[in-house]
């Protein structure tokens, strides 16, 4: 199937999902925490997969049978592996482009080396690059990427990118239990990410079943002290902890508030009290999202914070 969805995606709004790598999953990385299985062929040539006429053919015809209201915000280039390997990529996007609705791509970044990539990538409108590592040696643990990848290189790939694309830019970490979450090791990966200056920089954890069975999502503090390194470091940061939306019945808004607002953003007690007292409500529901493990307490330096709970 090329296209699937629309489906909710806090970052995109609906966005109907585009396969342009079909069948089994080539990649230039294998990531530990991978969802979409082992990487059947670890590669960085890019060679052709669908013309992108047919790719354009494939989602017009979708999108056609869709309902006006279930129109996508954003066409997403998400792949059975990495778009960029995709040799058609910028013609596809240029042919997809015919539709009117904004182009966005989540890619790994290791290609962005060659030149050729980065002006493909340019045509997008909206564009997630992955940084999971700040030094080599964690980039090979987590990302073990294919041979003839140099981390150096790479990161340059992606600060040339960053200078040269006039859209929207997203960094995404994937924090893993272990491997890459220590304070150190998310201090080295932000001071890369601050480098790059994104619009908004996610920090993801691994919320479906992972290619390597020992992976685990870090705990809520560390989540949270990753969250304020970044945050430290001024950049727009927003946490992907895998829920991308809450339908609470008729429990009410504040309920709502607090759910939402602590899965993208720690709150800090202040401001959750000021949050209650706005709703003309009182401790009691917090304690009762805290007993329920909507929400969980985490300290980070002096002050306390509440973030989504993730560890069910
Ligand atoms: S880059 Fe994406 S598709 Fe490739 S192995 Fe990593 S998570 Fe999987």
């Amino acid at each position: 199937m090329i296209s699937f969805g629309p489906v909710p995606s806090r970052r995109l709004g609906e966005s109907l999902g585009i396969n342009n790598i079909p069948s089994r999953k080539v990649c230039s990385y294998a990531c530990i925490y991978c969802q979409v299985g082992r990487t059947y062929k670890h590669s960085i040539n890019r060679e052709p997969f669908y013309s992108p006429e047919v790719l354009l053919s494939e989602v017009k015809k979708h999108l056609s049978a869709l309902k006006e209201e279930d129109r996508p915000d954003y066409l997403t280039l998400v792949s059975n592996g990495e778009p960029t390997l995709d040799i058609n990529l910028g013609d596809s996007i240029l042919k997809l482009k015919e539709l009117g609705i904004p182009i966005a791509v989540i890619t790994n970044a290791s290609l962005l080396t060659d030149p050729q990539v980065r002006d493909e990538l340019c045509l997008a409108n909206w564009v997630s690059v992955k940084v999971d590592a700040g030094s080599e040696t964690v980039w090979k643990a987590i990302n073990r990427p294919c041979v003839g990848l140099h981390f150096n290189d790479h990161i340059e790939g992606i600060l040339k990118f960053a200078s040269q694309f006039k859209g929207t830019l997203a960094t995404e970490t994937m924090l893993v239990s272990g491997v890459n979450d220590s304070p150190e090791m998310v201090q080295q990966a932000a001071s890369i990410v601050e480098k790059i200056n994104p619009d908004v920089a996610y920090i993801s954890i691994p919320t479906r079943p992972p290619t390597v069975q020992s992976v685990h999502a870090p705990s809520e503090l560390t989540v949270s002290e990753a969250f304020h390194i970044y945050k430290d470091r001024g950049l727009n940061v927003e946490l992907l902890l895998g829920f991308e939306g809450t339908n609470f019945g008729n429990t009410g808004n504040i309920i709502e508030d607090i759910v939402n607002i602590s899965t993208v953003h720690p709150i800090r007690e202040d401001a959750m009290l000021e949050l209650l007292k706005k709703n003309g409500a009182d401790t009691a529901i917090l304690n009762e999202l805290l007993q329920i493990k909507y929400i969980k307490k985490v300290q980070y330096k002096s002050d306390t914070y509440y973030i989504r709970y993730f560890h069910l």
